[in-house]
């Protein structure tokens, strides 16, 4: 993401598929921990904590250094390890599969379904057998995919629920007519956060998971630093148990730390974050209405959800979409594919070997998706830019084909 702040505007300079946005008093705030005595594990981290546990509704929450981190640390908490496996999606960022290969347990990719792009309880069903551990379902998009109906299937089956909505903070659903947020952990056993810079509020890197079991809840703060313990009451050498210096490492864990810089900067930005939500909604609204006939959406429109709109996919004819961002890139506006299936890349290729062929609504998706400039501070004029450069290029190459 570009770091400088510039207004761009449609003739100078690029648009981006996604941006930050920091303002003065959030930046102050870093400034303060600087100045303090605590760059890590001082008094934010605690506070971060409890401003997300309660913005989702949920009993606790973990911080961690980034959400790949985060990812890892409910695998690690769920019980994944060699001899098991787990279920997620391939149409997401490669994170979501590797979080599982850190644990020495394997993935194993269910396809999507066309309407929303996301794994569903009847795409995941065939690949889950008595050693699956693990679902991983990820709110692509932003979007919150069906759920509570994966957990319901998960919970017969003894399987935990890892929700990736790293693109989902803040979205909403309704369920027997309730509304909750994504992350109240009520249909999912972990629910994990990234706050990179593309994403919905950012701490520079960062990551967290909210869960409401205690048990989970120990795990992961013990996972994030070095499988250490400082609580006397659980010690397992009692002989040094009342020194002060003593302290317990009773597994393997990781420096997965986030510092009171970044926190700093979480407590600040996820003040904001529904009204950034509302105007990515404004955005995607005037998308839609605009761009209909030129190119299709998903069926993120849906009564019972409101979407984060962390990004904005569209689909167009396969045999124009490379060329449509070639040409829109010429104009300076930046689009992106998210994602290629990450059973294609040349690692999952070589340690796995994965059939494309397997994966129909992916490879579909993986040919014509690509995502439109979408980030709060996109303004009317650059949308209006936007929208007339993808009908004008859409237009043409389909006449180009004719
Ligand atoms: C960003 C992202 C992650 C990883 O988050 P980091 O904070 O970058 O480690 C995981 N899954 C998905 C779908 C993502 O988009």
């Amino acid at each position: 993401m570009p770091t400088k702040k510039t207004r761009t505007s449609p003739t100078g300079t690029t648009i981006p598929y996604g941006r930050q946005d920091l303002n003065v008093e959030e930046i102050k705030a870093v400034l303060k921990v600087l100045k303090s005595d605590f760059l890590t594990q001082g008094p934010l981290v605690g506070k971060f904590e409890q401003a997300l546990a309660d913005y989702c509704g949920a009993r606790y929450c973990v911080v961690f250094s980034s959400g790949t981190a985060a990812l890892h640390a409910a695998c690690h908490a769920a019980g994944l390890k060699a001899g098991l496996h787990a279920v997620t999606t391939p149409m997401s960022f490669v994170a979501s599969a590797n979080c599982v290969l850190y644990t020495g347990a394997l993935v194993k990719f269910a396809d999507i379904d066309p309407a929303h792009a996301q794994i569903t309880k009847q795409t995941i069903a065939p690949h889950v057998d008595k050693r699956t551990r693990v679902i991983i379902p990820v709110d692509l998009a932003g979007f919150p995919g069906d759920v509570p109906a994966i957990h319901a299937f998960a919970q017969k089956k003894g399987i935990a629920v890892i929700r990736d909505a790293t693109h989902s903070m803040g979205a909403q659903y309704r369920h027997n007519g309730r509304w909750m947020r994504v992350g109240s952990c009520r249909h999912e056993d972990f629910c994990c956060f990234s706050f990179h810079p593309v994403k919905s509020f950012t701490t520079g890197e960062g990551g967290a998971v909210t869960t409401n079991n205690a048990a989970f809840y120990r795990q992961m703060i013990s996972f994030r630093q070095h499988g250490i313990t400082k609580d006397r009451g659980v010690y397992i050498n009692r002989q040094f148990a009342d020194r002060s210096w003593y302290y317990e490492m009773q597994e393997l864990g990781y420096n997965y730390r986030l510092s009171d810089i970044h926190c700093a900067l979480g407590i600040t930005q996820i003040k904001r974050l529904d009204e950034k939500i509302k105007r990515r909604t404004e955005l995607v609204e005037r998308y839609r209405r605009e761009l209909k006939g030129t190119v299709d959406f998903l069926e993120h429109h849906d009564h019972n959800a409101r979407s984060a709109h962390h990004l904005l996919p569209v689909l167009v004819a396969p045999g124009i979409r490379d060329k449509l961002m070639q040409r829109l890139c010429a104009v300076k506006i930046n689009t992106q594919l998210h994602y290629i299936p990450i059973y294609r890349q040349p690692f999952y290729q070589r340690c796995f070997s994965f059939s494309p062929k397997n994966y129909p609504c992916a490879e579909k998706y993986f040919k014509s998706a690509m995502s439109i400039p979408l980030f709060p501070a996109l303004t009317d004029r650059q949308q209006s830019f936007v929208i007339r450069k993808i009908k004008e290029i859409v237009g043409e190459l389909l006449g180009e084909g004719e």
